[in-house]
């Protein structure tokens, strides 16, 4: 029960203090067990931090019962507001963890007049109640990617859920290597994963070989972001090998400035960009002889039929290979090796298009990078399960939204 109400003055801040009292001859709860128990005695006051009123930080005092549990021995009675040590009330642990979702951590923290580690503790809360309490069923599209981290120099495996309409980040794992994602089919268990009928990752061998063996069923499918990105990284090597000769042997530095025209997609060009294109496609370069490759190649996505764009590939590839750019040639013989998987984009009817694993990366990628605090993987995981997860919150009388 609610008792009196008053401001304090503590550490030379002004509060809101609520106490709070159990009802006459109202017996305890245990909790350890979660079953009512006579009482035992009665310990010092505790105060919990609820949600600040018009800028004053409330607190509920409480003095705290011990019973005498006949099953568990003298234990510290169990409060509905708040769980074990915490400070924190569970509602406003809520409240900080709705608003960091959007705000930095330390915005939250400054806003409302807690700390960092308070924030954290709150989200932390919530994302280890959802992950508890979320529901893996039905999930029948995943896709695989990675982040770097570390200041780029560890990786993170993520594997997010791409059914229609239900995208969520399911699982992440520290590295990139096969007993990483090994670990992602052991926790996810061998009934759900011969549920899933869709991957979709990028080229990274360990990734192909585990998604191989442990999703039989499924139709694996590499993702169009990831294929026009090798085509950009070739192009650029072509481009700087190019400039550099040119200039050595005294040319006209034609390919000054060419870069973002030879990298965008033509319909994207800029005014002046554009003219710079349609010059350099006069020049028999070896930059420009890339660049036609690739922007060929695009035609590929237009396909509706897998024998088509098959076909395609191949005459595609056997142009490639003609072509005497090496890094072009490598290009080529990464999309022959791949080519089956490539095809099955087509057969998935295009459902699975890099969009959406593009999109969840580039969340999370936004999220680690403003991790600001997030030293530790155990910081970066919590971060990113609160942002991506899409995690059920516990249930709570108020909504904040
Ligand atoms: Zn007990």
């Amino acid at each position: 029960m609610y008792d009196k109400v008053r401001f304090i003055e503590k550490g030379g801040e002004k509060q809101i203090e609520i106490k709070v009292v159990a009802r006459r001859n109202s017996q305890a709860i245990c909790s350890c067990c979660s079953r009512s128990a006579p009482r035992y005695d009665r310990l010092k006051e505790r105060r919990f931090e609820f949600i600040p009123l018009w800028g004053y930080r409330v607190f509920l005092v409480y003095l705290m019962r011990r019973v005498q549990c006949s099953g568990c021995g003298i234990k510290v009675e169990e409060v509905p507001w708040a769980r074990g040590k915490r400070e924190l009330t569970d509602t406003y642990m809520q409240f900080l963890a709705y608003w960091a979702k959007k705000l930095s951590w330390q915005e939250v923290a400054v806003s409302f007049r807690t700390s960092w580690k308070k924030v954290f503790q709150a989200v932390e809360y919530i994302v280890q109640w959802g992950l508890r309490h979320r529901d893996l069923s039905g999930i029948t599209a995943i896709g695989v990617d990675e982040i770097a981290w570390h200041k780029g120099h560890k990786y993170l495996t993520m594997v997010y859920q791409i059914d229609a309409g239900a995208t969520r980040l399911i699982w992440m794992g520290k590295d990139r290597t096969v007993k990483t994602l090994l670990r992602f089919f052991r926790f996810f268990g061998r009934p759900r994963s011969q549920g899933i009928q869709y991957v979709c990752s990028d080229m990274w061998k360990p990734y192909i070989k585990v998604i191989k063996k442990k999703t039989v069923e499924a139709l694996h499918i590499l993702d169009r972001f990831h294929i026009v990105a090798k085509f950009n990284k070739a192009i650029d090597e072509v481009r700087a090998l190019e400039y550099r000769q040119m200039k050595t042997e005294g040319y006209e530095p034609l390919l000054k400035h060419s870069r973002w025209c030879l990298l965008k997609r033509r319909e994207r060009l800029a005014e002046k960009q554009e003219a710079k294109l349609s010059d350099l496609l006069r020049y028999n370069l070896r930059s420009v002889r890339a660049y036609l490759l690739k922007e060929d190649f695009n035609q590929l996505w237009e396909y509706v039929s897998p024998a088509w764009a098959d076909k395609f590939l191949n005459r595609w590839t056997t142009r490639a290979m003609r072509s005497k750019i090496g890094p072009i040639k490598k290009v080529a013989k990464m999309v022959r090796r791949h080519q089956p998987l490539i095809l099955n984009w087509f057969k998935a009817k295009k459902a699975f298009s890099s969009g959406v694993v593009e999109g969840l990366n580039n969340k999370a990628k936004v999220t680690t990078r403003n991790s600001y605090g997030f030293r530790t993987y155990h910081g970066v995981e919590i971060a990113l399960y609160h942002a991506l997860g899409n995690l059920p919150t516990p249930p709570m009388s108020h909504k904040f939204c």
